[in-house]
């Protein structure tokens, strides 16, 4: 998944950059270039999207170029999941980490949204590059940034830089569908560091000038969870209606659900993001923002901000009717209508205090409210870590001095939730830097720019090289 960025606030943190690498020799971006587009045209070309048995393939391409890259056997494995697979590799550190030395976890996906042909310009599985872009599946979301990873990981190996923590890379087979090999990496890779997630955060850049705005650090997302709310009633023939009309009494809910609107709320990262936020915004919205960070009780700056759909999710739990179904005959009195709520629920708020909280909007006894399956992966916000952030910061200042790196919360759900849900304190930090409207992750025609290949490995490079000096 690749939600749109929340944005966010301003470290002055700046730590120079120590290289910490081994004597043998240094790779340089430049001279790991070739072999990652090399890598990444594999990589697209293979058709990763649902159903297809092809992230195994995947899995195997990158767990040879691992083990040609100075990885041991042992410490490659790819482990099925259905009809997908999860790769995970193990770089060995001296064991000389801080604290309890646990490993610090590395993670992306392999799967693909599925994308039809007929409908691209371009066909989508295969690597194009033309006009500045790099066009195909995966390109945005994410195959570029997991070979970026597998090829740093192989230059660290090149260059014998010696981490003091494992760095552990963990690829899923599912995470834009049922998100089971992510359940399954996050169970046994829960007693970790933390982790750090290619598939989230990154850099904007101004959409008319092209310059660097800010970088967003995603440190918390909002809990997903989907409510059905259903109805019976007698039926009968519709020649003859009556006072009991499923259908009708559906309406009367929904129009209560959609005039009500959950309490403000806030925490450290989404106070720091508005208060960043509200400094580059021009008006009454940015001044609202600025009001709201500095008091998050203020109702009439909560008033401004959650009347902008882009904004509102950062100060609420929203809940929105998303499917309806209802009635089985044209010439019939309904027998049963049900809708579907789609809810994202701020980080700490129970899921079924947000039940709870439906029921009593809706006011109607005859109706139940049952949460949905999947069930509900709560994930708490994860601690401003001052390593992690002042890592970023610098790998990010090398490329764009001074650019504003902000912590941000984001819709959900990616594979950092289960992590957060298993106590792993995960950021997203793709090293990309796109514009708004540039990289259509899910859509038609997906892009990436590619200049940033090259960003990605020189980001990847200096940001673990710092962690695990
Ligand atoms: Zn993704």
């Amino acid at each position: 998944m690749k939600a749109p960025r929340a944005i966010a606030f301003a470290t002055a943190a700046s730590l120079a950059f120590c290289a910490g690498i081994g004597p043998v020799h240094a790779d340089s971006t430049a001279g790991t270039l070739p072999d990652t587009m090399a890598t990444l045209k594999h990589a697209i070309g293979i058709h990763t999207v649902e159903g297809q048995h092809q992230v195994p393939v995947l899995a195997a391409y990158l767990a040879d170029k691992l083990k040609a890259g100075g990885f041991t056997a042992s410490d490659v494995e790819i482990i099925p999941v259905g009809e997908t697979a999860e790769l995970v590799a193990r770089y060995r550190g001296t064991g000389q980490g801080k604290g309890q030395n646990k490993p610090i976890l590395l993670s992306g996906h392999m799967d693909v949204v599925a994308a039809n042909r007929k409908d691209w310009t371009r066909d989508p599985f295969t690597l194009i590059n033309e006009n500045g872009y790099l066009y195909g599946r995966g390109s945005a979301d994410m195959k570029t940034a997991v070979v970026v990873l597998v090829e740093t990981l192989i230059r660290l190996k090149h260059e014998g830089f010696k981490p003091s923590h494992d760095l552990i890379l963990l690829l899923s087979g599912d995470e834009e569908t049922a998100m089971a090999s992510t359940r399954e990496l996050a169970r046994r890779y829960h007693d970790a560091e933390f982790l750090l997630n290619a598939d989230a955060g990154g850099g904007t850049l101004d959409a008319t000038t092209g310059k660097p705005v800010l970088y967003e650090i995603q440190a918390a997302e909002k809990t997903y969870a989907d409510f059905r709310i259903s109805l019976t009633s007698a039926g009968g023939h519709s020649s003859e209606p009556n006072n009991d009309n499923a259908i009708y009494r559906l309406a009367r809910i929904l129009d209560r659900v959609a005039a009500y609107q959950f309490p403000p709320m806030s925490n450290e990262i989404t106070l720091a993001s508005l208060h960043a936020l509200g400094a580059h915004t021009p008006g009454p919205m940015g001044a609202a923002m600025t009001r709201f960070a500095a008091h998050p009780d203020d109702a009439a700056a909560a008033a401004t901000i959650s009347a902008d759909p882009a904004y509102v999710g950062q100060i609420r739990t929203t809940c929105v009717a998303t499917m309806l179904n209802g009635g089985h005959a044209l010439n019939a009195l309904p027998q049963s209508a049900s809708v579907n709520i789609n809810c994202r629920i701020f980080p700490g708020t129970p899921v079924a205090s947000v039940r709870d909280t439906l029921v009593k909007v809706i006011d109607d006894k005859s109706a139940t409210v049952t949460v949905q399956p999947p069930p509900p992966v709560a994930s708490p916000a994860s601690p401003l870590r001052k390593d992690v952030i002042a890592a970023v910061t610098d790998a990010i200042h090398a490329r764009f001095p001074g650019v504003e790196i902000v912590p941000g919360m984001s819709a959900g759900a990616s594979d950092s939730m289960y992590f957060r849900n298993a106590g792993v304190p995960s950021y997203g930090i793709d090293a990309a830097f796109t514009k708004p409207d540039d990289t259509f992750a899910h859509g038609l025609n997906e892009k990436l720019p590619a200049s940033e290949v090259a960003a990605g490995l020189e980001f990847w490079h200096r940001v673990l090289v710092q962690l695990a000096k």
